[in-house]
């Protein structure tokens, strides 16, 4: 299980959300608070911005707690869509940079937060790594993003075991859904942030319910429920 968070807003420092809040990534990558599967986050990291259309990352197969690179860089790295995540890998997985999420397509950037069986999903040559998550996010961008509540509902109707919350942006876009693991919205006067677990006590975060599509834009946040919720 990992940890994500996605940023759409006006351009805010990497590190202003992930190092410099009280409960951020680099917190929850040792001592998450609400992650239901795992103690620790420690089998990598990666951060994804948009620099106006094109997707930037920067990943790794360590810690975040212990990249004293990163935490040096992130105060000027600045962007208005932000897509970062912490990892604790599932048992059989690869350990290694490119298993990291977010993935991309040269578009989108996309975290998974969970665990699918393998056997359910289409070998894919445009696979990052051989791990679940690598494996998920290629049939995601095979279908589009568009379609992602399908995919979703598709891929949970064939592995019922599976977790599937997934979160992704384009620059101008955050997607996220929830499928068997906790996730929480933040509206803030300079943007909207969607995160596994919130990063500090603001009482105005709001926690999405299980099996729902968090769509934000510009024009607002959209929740709607995920086919096969009951
Ligand atoms: N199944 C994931 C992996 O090993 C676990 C990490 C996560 O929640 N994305 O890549």
């Amino acid at each position: 299980m990992c940890r994500h968070l996605g940023w759409l807003g006006a351009p805010v420092s990497v590190a202003s959300l992930i190092l410099d809040t009280p409960h951020g990534l680099v917190v929850q990558s040792y001592s998450p608070r609400r992650q239901k599967h795992g103690l620790l986050n420690a089998d990598g990291w990666g951060v994804g911005f948009f620099d106006g259309v094109e997707p930037r990352r920067w990943r790794s197969s360590g810690p975040l707690w212990n990249d004293a690179s990163f935490a040096s860089v992130a105060p000027v790295l600045h962007s208005g869509c932000i897509v970062a995540a912490v990892r604790s890998a599932t048992v059989g997985m690869p350990i290694e940079s490119s298993a990291s999420a977010p993935f991309t397509d040269g578009t989108w950037l996309l975290s998974h937060n969970g665990v699918v069986d393998r056997g359910v999903l289409p070998l894919s040559r445009d696979a990052e790594s051989t791990n679940d998550s690598a494996l998920l996010a290629a049939r995601i961008f095979d279908r589009g993003l568009d379609h992602l509540d399908a995919t979703i509902a598709e891929v949970g109707e064939a592995d019922p075991n599976a977790r599937l919350n997934i979160l992704a942006g384009n620059g101008t876009r955050l997607l996220a859904t929830t499928w068997g693991d906790t996730l929480s919205i933040l509206r803030r006067p300079d943007g909207v942030v969607v995160a596994s677990e919130p990063y500090d006590d603001d009482p105005a975060w709001q926690d999405v319910p299980d099996r729902h599509l968090v769509d934000v834009r510009d024009s607002g946040v959209e929740l709607t429920p995920l086919r096969g919720s009951s």
